[in-house]
């Protein structure tokens, strides 16, 4: 569940705003967006992923909302690491690329054996 945007780290971008998928957040009126709806949130950690100056933090508790100490979590690196998982950023790696598992084999099920065709 979201639970810190840091207003020291903020850059007013918006982004986590436009691709929450459950309209969690508001923007104050300096640009700054706060948590208005965290019951709302979905913990797809998406804001977190998109945010370029690692300013959000959300909690794998995806069922309760916990105690987060801002500093506490930013001198751990803790803000902004889903996004460090993943690799976005520039000079990382993306799971993507290191990842050899073809996709599409992982979401559907298996494909029926295709026949040989019979020469003529
Ligand atoms: S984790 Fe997902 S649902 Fe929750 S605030 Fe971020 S983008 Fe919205
Ligand atoms: S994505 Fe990050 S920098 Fe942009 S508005 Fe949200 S918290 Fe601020």
């Amino acid at each position: 569940m979201i639970e810190v945007v840091s207003s020291d780290r903020c850059v007013q971008c918006g982004l986590c705003v436009k691709v929450c998928p459950t309209n969690v957040f508001e923007t104050r009126e300096d640009g700054v967006p706060v948590i208005a709806r965290q019951e709302d949130c979905q913990t797809c950690f998406i804001c977190e992923a998109y945010c370029p100056v690692d300013a959000l933090y959300v909690s794998p508790y995806a069922e309760q909302a916990v105690a987060c100490d801002e500093e506490a979590l930013a001198a751990a690196g803790a803000l902004g690491s889903w996004r460090a998982t993943i690799g976005w950023g520039r000079g990382r790696t993306t799971l993507a690329a290191i990842d050899t598992t073809p996709f599409i084999d992982r979401v559907l099920p298996p494909r029926p054996a295709v026949p040989e065709r019979k020469s003529s």
